[in-house]
C-alpha cells in the first residue's frame, strides 16, 4: 500500500523544504552538465516528472544549456547541455544500464547488485504504521511483516540466478536508531504547515508519521545512496482497499496490481526546493529509461503469475507511464530519493477475499486448495513472478 498522507497538495504557507529534508547541494547537479539534449530534457519534464508544465516556473531551456531557480530571488544554476553534433557525456552515477552489463548464459544476473527494499515495519509498530488489520481470532495481516516474507525468498532466487542482494532490513521494526519522540520538535512545524491546532494528542500522532513514513524512508535511502549503492532498488509492497476500523475491517472482492515509476511531480510539490533537486537528479541520471523497461517486464511476470487485473488511477496523483495499463507513474519519498531505477510493486489486495484467504495460510512450499484452485503460496508466487520478470529484463528475453 503506498503512503499517500506525503501527497497532498502543499499549502502555500508551506516551509520550502519537505519534512527532514536535508538543505540541498545543488552543485550535484554538475555531475550531469553535458549529458542531456535540451530536447530529451524536456520530454521527460512533460511525459515524466512535471506532467502539469509547472516546471517552467523554475526550469528555463535553451538548446545549450538550462537554467535553474533554487528557490526564489536566488541566481539560477547553469547546466550546460548537450548539443546538436556533439556525443553527450556519460552521466556519473554509481548504477549501470542493462546494456552496460554482461549476463551469462543461464545466470542473467550474474555482478547485478539489487537491493530489495520491504515496505514498511512491521512487528511491534505495524498498527502504529495503520498497515495492520485482523478478524477476530484470524492471523493478523500486516503488510510490513509479509513484504518481508516475500523479500527473504525473492533475495534467494535472485542470488540463485547471479546477483548481489542486500535488503534494506532484515527483520521486522524500523531501520532507523530513532524513535518517534525523536520528531516531537519537527513534528510542531509540519502541523502549522497544515494550519491545524497544537494538541498533545496531535503532536505524538504528527511524531509518529514523521518517525515511521518520512525519517525511516529517508534513513533507508541513506543506506541505499551511500552504502549499498545498487544497479536497481526492488520495493515490495501489497495492496489494500480502504478498510476502516482494524478490529472489524471491511472486505472487498476487488483484487489487482499495478507498480509505479518515479515522477508526476505536482506545482505544489516541485515549490519545495529540495524536492525539485531530487527530481532533477532523478531525470539527469537516466533512471525513467530502466524504471521502464523493468518494470514492464516485472509486470508481465506479475500478470502471467496471478492474473490480476491492472488498478487504475483516477485523478492528478498519477499519470499513466506507457501503453502498459498496469504502469503507472506516482511521486513517492521511497521512488524519488533512491537515486537508481527502481521497480515498486503494489500486486494484491490484502483485504480482498481471496487474499485474505491465502494470508491465513501463510508461507508454504507446493501447492493448496484455496476455494477450489490449487495454489502456491502467495509469497511465492510473489517472489518468483518478480524474480522472473527482472531475470527476463537483463537476460534481454524481454525488449
Ligand atoms: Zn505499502
Amino acid at each position: 500500500m503506498v503512503i499517500a498522507a506525503l501527497f497532498f497538495a502543499t499549502p502555500l504557507s508551506a516551509a520550502l523544504l519537505s519534512p527532514l529534508a536535508p538543505q540541498p547541494d545543488w552543485s550535484t547537479l554538475q555531475r550531469y552538465s553535458g549529458s542531456i539534449t535540451a530536447a530529451e530534457f524536456e520530454r521527460l519534464l512533460r511525459q515524466v516528472y512535471v506532467p502539469d508544465g509547472s516546471w517552467r516556473e523554475w526550469i528555463n531551456l535553451s538548446p545549450s544549456q538550462a537554467l535553474i531557480t533554487p528557490h526564489t530571488g536566488a541566481a539560477p544554476v547553469v547546466l550546460p547541455l548537450a548539443t546538436q553534433g556533439t556525443r553527450p557525456r556519460a552521466p556519473v552515477r554509481f548504477w549501470k544500464t542493462r546494456e552496460e552489463r554482461s549476463p551469462q548464459p543461464g545466470r542473467p544476473l550474474v555482478g547485478l547488485r539489487i537491493a530489495i527494499d520491504p515496505g514498511h515495519l512491521g512487528g511491534s509498530y505495524a498498527q502504529m504504521e495503520a498497515r495492520w488489520f485482523r478478524i477476530g481470532n484470524s492471523r493478523p495481516v500486516a503488510e510490513g511483516e509479509m513484504t518481508l516474507i516475500v523479500a527473504k525468498l525473492l533475495k534467494q532466487r535472485l542470488e540463485a540466478m547471479g546477483a548481489e542482494v542486500w535488503m534494506t532490513r532484515t527483520k521486522n521494526g524500523p531501520t532507523t536508531s530513532l524513535r518517534p519522540g525523536n520528531f516531537k520538535k519537527a513534528a510542531i512545524p509540519s502541523l502549522q504547515d497544515e494550519g491545524v491546532a497544537l494538541t498533545s494528542e496531535r503532536l505524538q500522532h504528527e511524531a509518529e508519521r514523521l518517525f515511521y513514513r518520512v525519517g525511516e524512508i529517508r534513513n533507508r535511502a541513506a543506506l541505499i545512496n551511500t552504502r549499498i549503492r545498487p544497479d536497481l532498488v526492488v520495493c515490495l509492497h501489497f495492496n489494500a482497499e480502504e478498510w476502516g476500523n482494524p478490529a472489524r475491517p471491511t472486505l472487498t472482492d476487488q483484487n489487482h496490481f499495478h507498480l509505479l515509476l518515479s515522477g508526476a511531480m505536482s506545482g505544489g510539490e516541485l515549490q519545495h526546493e529540495d524536492e525539485r533537486l531530487t527530481m532533477l537528479l532523478k531525470l539527469l541520471s537516466g533512471s525513467h529509461r530502466e524504471e521502464l523497461g523493468a518494470s514492464e517486464s516485472v509486470a508481465r511476470s506479475l500478470a502471467a503469475a496471478t492474473g490480476l487485473p491492472p488498478f487504475t488511477y483516477h485523478g492528478s496523483k498519477a499519470i499513466s507511464a506507457s501503453s502498459n495499463p498496469y504502469l503507472w507513474i506516482r511521486n513517492l519519498l521511497a521512488n524519488r530519493l533512491f537515486e537508481c531505477p527502481v521497480v515498486y510493486c503494489e500486486p494484491y489486495v490484502m483485504n480482498s477475499r481471496a487474499v485474505f484467504n491465502r494470508i491465513q495460510l501463510g508461507d508454504y512450499t507446493g501447492y493448496r486448495n484455496v476455494g477450489g484452485t490449487q495454489l502456491p503460496s502467495i509469497y511465492r508466487e510473489y517472489a518468483d513472478a518478480v524474480a522472473q520478470g527482472l531475470a527476463d529484463y537483463y537476460s534481454g528475453t524481454s525488449h
